[in-house]
């Protein structure tokens, strides 16, 4: 189980959804907020993979 962050595209707000892995790719979110199904994953700073060496 994995958290994402979806955007609604109607009126911007930004949710938590979450999902096991192999639901991410055929899972169709609808906004908590407005019901609208047009929603588009939000890649959060936090996941961003850094490539660090000491
Ligand atoms: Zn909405």
């Amino acid at each position: 189980m994995a958290s994402y962050e979806f955007r609604c595209g109607t009126c911007q707000k930004v949710f938590t959804v979450s999902l096991l892995i192999s639901e991410r790719a055929g899972a169709k979110p609808t906004c908590p907020a407005c019901g609208t199904g047009t929603v588009e994953p939000v890649f959060s700073p936090f996941f961003t993979v850094t490539s660090k060496k000491s």
